[in-house]
């Protein structure tokens, strides 16, 4: 994983870019879907090995699994705005997997399960994977993930959600 806020800070600006209405709801929703996927790690407490289909990185972590989840939201809370409901619990949950194969640690992610088990990363894997557990993450690791992910995540997201802010109020 990348950490709970790199995570989380790209499912706000998803949010921001599609919903021009900036619905709280559907901004916590995608908060909450781009986390998601990593409750997978509960697969190692059943003894489920890391390159299972169903182990960490896997399914939860597909692109498949982002595509049901956002029908499923879609469904349950969409009601007017299905379409962007959908499009943006779609993008916020399948980030977290982009994120993910972008980082320096772990396995692949399994984007093709169930179709194809094999496991990805991108050419590009600059930030630091970060660590599963509270106390590791007070640590030099967990300086060295928030530091990357500022650099790769938190300022690429801030300069799209100002550029948005000003085209927003350009437009007004
Ligand atoms: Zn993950």
């Amino acid at each position: 994983m990348a950490s709970v806020f790199g995570h989380s800070i790209v499912a706000y600006t998803v949010s921001k870019i599609f919903d021009s209405k900036h619905s709280r709801l559907l901004i916590f929703i995608a908060i909450v879907s781009a986390i998601l996927p990593d409750l997978d790690v509960i697969s190692f407490n059943f003894g489920i090995p890391y390159e299972h289909p169903l182990g960490h990185r896997g399914f939860s972590h597909s692109i498949l699994f982002a595509f049901l989840w956002a029908f499923l939201i879609t469904f349950i809370f969409g009601k007017y705005r299905k379409k962007m409901w959908f499009l943006i619990i779609f993008l916020s949950t399948v980030s977290h997997g982009i994120l993910d194969a972008m980082t320096s640690g772990g396995r692949g992610v399994g984007f093709l399960i169930p179709f194809n088990n094999n496991r990805f990363f991108f050419p590009f894997r600059e930030i630091k994977v970060s660590p599963i557990g509270i106390d590791k993450f007070f640590s030099e690791w967990g300086f060295q993930v928030i530091l990357s992910e500022i650099k790769y995540i938190i300022i690429p997201c801030i300069i799209v959600l100002v550029i948005l802010h000003l085209i927003r109020k350009k437009g007004k």
